[in-house]
């Protein structure tokens, strides 16, 4: 794709050349297909329409240096769509077909792979959703599994930068003992409006806190928390927050360079200790913090305008392993050929 302007290009959807389908049918998933079509049918009836029967995945491939294309952690995205799956009952598509999967629509779109240093990404979307209709409140009894790709820039325009973040308590993303704990799109139906205020009024996402008793923090719309205290790397623990792939990493590599690392609750006032915070997920890797704006308590937490260097140290590991930059010790990364 040499007309394509890898540098300038947003987060966005676009089309490629094909994508790979797989059917749930009388029990059983059947064979990959390849389909060149940017449109699904389905019966007005089926039940992501209806009863939300929906769970995705994002996952990106990385061209190295060496001009080999890389996936990161499949086997994690794998098994958390399966338990996805479980959460809203829809059948759980096996890890070495939703590995296959991804390869083939890696593979037949490699051209879309954007050129190693570019600072751009092929994002990767699985979707599975209930297909066979429904008018009762019952899951169906068939379903389609996707998987699409696009070529990405950096999620947040101002790339490896601090931006702004806000805390609103009359918004709630999911229930403790609800669905944040898997990756369905009602929880991002639900966060859809406190998200587009807080875009409107100059913030990149909303931070969350528990929904039970507002004391603690939650995670942010699409992606977790941590924070920098010492030598110590803390993230949340909760009943409501989706278990971040790029969170798990960044807790290992914190743990790899020395530091300790803290999953506990955190309360809200506790941003006021952290030298350095932000967000992590597939889409920014790291976005850091430059203030929380408490705006029920009208207060601002700062954390400066360049990135920590905690964060910074963090971020450069990961994306060096993603890349095939550097030695992978803990075996994350896949080689798509
Ligand atoms: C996908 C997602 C994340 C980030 O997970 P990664 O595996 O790091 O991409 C965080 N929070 C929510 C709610 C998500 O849906």
């Amino acid at each position: 794709m040499e007309n394509l302007d890898w540098k300038n290009l947003g987060f966005g959807y676009s089309d490629t050349n094909s994508n790979v389908r797989c059917y749930y049918r009388d029990g059983k998933w059947g064979e990959l297909e390849i389909s060149k079509s940017n449109e699904i049918t389905m019966h007005m009836s089926a039940t992501c329409l209806h009863y939300g029967q929906e769970a995705f995945e994002g996952l990106k491939a990385y061209r190295g240096k060496d001009g080999k294309i890389r996936v990161f952690r499949i086997e994690e995205n794998a098994k958390r769509m399966q338990s996805s799956a479980r959460g809203i009952l829809m059948p759980e598509l096996p890890v070495e077909k939703f590995k296959e999967a991804v390869f083939k629509a890696i593979k037949l779109n490699q051209e879309y792979v954007p050129p190693h240093g570019s600072g751009a990404t092929l994002y990767v979307r699985p979707l599975l959703i209930g297909v066979g209709p429904q008018i009762g409140v019952k899951p169906a009894t068939e379903y389609l599994f996707i998987v699409f790709v696009m070529p990405v820039g950096p999620y947040f325009k101002e790339g490896f930068k601090p931006t702004d973040y806000v805390i609103y308590r009359e918004y709630d993303r999911a229930a403790p003992q609800g669905t944040g704990t898997i990756k369905v799109g009602g929880n991002y139906a639900a966060s859809l409006r406190a998200g587009v205020r807080a875009h409107s009024e100059g913030y990149s996402a909303v931070l969350y806190l528990d929904a039970r008793e507002k004391k603690y923090l939650d995670e942010c719309g699409p992606a977790n928390f941590f924070g920098i205290k010492g030598n110590s790397y803390v993230t949340p623990k909760s009943e409501s927050i989706l278990p971040s792939i790029t969170n798990k990493s960044l807790r290992q590599l914190a743990k790899d360079m020395g530091m300790t690392v803290e999953e506990r609750r955190v309360p809200v006032e506790e941003l006021a200790e952290f030298s350095e915070a932000g967000a992590c997920g597939t889409a920014a890797v790291i976005s850091p913090f430059r203030s929380v704006y408490d705006a029920d308590k009208d207060i601002r937490y700062t954390y400066g305008n360049d990135p920590g260097e905690v964060s910074q140290k963090l971020y450069n590991k990961l994306i060096n392993i993603q890349c095939g930059c550097e030695e992978d010790p803990h075996g994350w990364v896949s080689i798509v050929e």
